[in-house]
């Protein structure tokens, strides 16, 4: 089973619009179980609408069409399917009706020219439009179903959902029960991560297991299409169990958790307390946990201390230390968060010191070396990396990198 949607219209092909439909059909096959092949986008012309729907039904099972339906000389998509199918045009007089009463209740005559959408190729069924003037188009070649709907978005939206899909239903195509479950890891690169789960991820593999990567953090998903909501489950559990025993601490969250919202809530679980000592993050560490409510139980404050005499002054951080060592250093980062946990008198502290680029500022090190540092009571711990990407990025994927030093350390006990 494999489908595609066509997507017609010139202001589509010129960048004009943006294609839209194809990604929500796109969204309502998937969550049906059918798989989706192919997006073709196509301008106005008849030839080339021709040649495309010829093709669709020559590779693709079920073909989904939008625009091309309405009244005036560039909507093309009726006359296209009658080449196809070697058929005449015909007129449908309960269209026709349907078309007068929808003009009827904006009390407006039917103009002439809109009786163009009462026609359809011999052999085709017409599919009611509840809020416009085009009817769809249903066709049958052979085994394979053609729908062509209207291109506005809101219309199309209707006939899909109460014409097309229980006609799918209908068929056979489709149906079931789609269950998808998406597993968080921060802390490897995603052929890292890949690495350890080549047998679930191959092609094939039932339930599906697909890879994203989101800002460092790297996604895996689960996807399963059961008769039953309860074999849909029993596809998706063990493959979870599996991926989290393979990634363990690499495992932070599930769904839409990010780190922030774990650091939360173990720190809430054990009463703990944290602040932040912020350099190249300029307080981005501090607005992520802030972010999460429930927040005021654990985060008591922080700085940002962005230059040298400031990391001296608000952090303690030694002037000496700063002169041999620079501010993106190991040492710094560590000092910075033992002086940041003193001041506040916090359970853990966590700082962060870096270059964001895209100039080095005079230092020696290249642009994406950062420094994370962690202080508890009795110990205190710093983790480099070297981070690619834009100012924006290095900045956002460091403040990961911090909320995730003290994921880990909560998790130790
Ligand atoms: P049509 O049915 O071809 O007359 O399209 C009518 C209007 O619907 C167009 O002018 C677009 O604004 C919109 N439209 C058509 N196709 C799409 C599409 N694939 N995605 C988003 N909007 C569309
Ligand atoms: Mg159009």
């Amino acid at each position: 089973m494999k489908s595609e949607i066509i997507s017609i219209g010139s202001e589509l092909t010129s960048g004009q619009n943006l294609d839209t439909n194809a990604q929500w059909l796109s969204q309502k096959l998937a969550a049906m179980g059918v798989p989706v092949g192919f997006h073709t986008t196509i301008a106005d012309n008849l030839d080339d609408n021709v040649k495309c729907f010829q093709i669709a039904l020559d590779r693709a099972d079920l073909v989904l069409v939008t625009g091309g339906l309405g009244p005036t000389q560039d909507d093309l998509t009726r006359e296209a399917l009658a080449l196809v199918a070697g058929v005449e045009l015909v007129e449908d007089p309960v269209s026709v009706e349907q078309i007068r009463q929808m003009f009827a209740k904006r009390n407006r005559p039917m103009p002439d020219r809109n009786r163009v959408q009462a026609l359809f190729p011999r052999g085709a069924m017409p599919i009611l439009n509840s809020c416009g003037t085009a009817p769809g188009v249903w066709m049958t070649f052979g085994r394979k179903q053609l729908f062509a709907m209207p291109g506005v978005p809101s219309e199309m939206f209707v006939m899909f959902e109460e014409q097309v899909k229980p006609k799918l239903l209908a068929l056979g195509i489709g149906g079931g029960v789609f269950l998808q479950r998406k597993i968080n890891t921060f802390g490897a690169g995603e052929s890292i991560v890949e690495e350890k789960l080549l047998d679930l991820t191959r092609r094939g593999h039932v339930p599906e297991v697909g890879i994203t990567v989101s800002d460092a953090v790297i996604s895996l998903r689960i996807l399963s299409h059961a008769p039953t909501h309860a074999d849909a489950l029993a596809q998706i559990d063990p493959i979870e169990a599996l991926i989290r025993e393979r990634l363990a601490e690499l495992v932070f969250g599930a769904e839409d958790e990010e780190l922030q919202h774990i650091v939360v809530r173990l720190l809430v679980d054990k009463k703990k307390t944290i602040a932040t000592a912020e350099s190249i993050t300029g307080g981005l560490v501090a607005n992520r946990i802030a972010q999460v409510p429930g927040a005021s139980n654990c985060l008591m404050g922080g700085v940002i201390a962005y230059t040298y005499p400031w990391k001296e002054n608000l952090l303690g951080v030694p002037a000496e230390l700063l002169r041999t060592k620079g501010a993106v250093s190991k040492e710094v980062a560590e000092a910075m968060a033992i002086g940041c946990r003193q001041k506040y008198g916090s359970d853990f502290a966590v700082s962060t010191t870096g270059l964001a680029g895209p100039g080095n500022g005079g230092e020696a090190q290249p642009v994406g070396t950062v420094f994370v540092g962690l202080a508890w009571e009795g110990g205190s711990i710093v983790q480099p990396f070297s981070w690619m990407g834009t100012r924006q990025e290095i900045q956002s994927r460091t403040a990961k990198q911090a909320l995730n030093l003290v994921r880990l350390q909560l998790m130790k006990g």
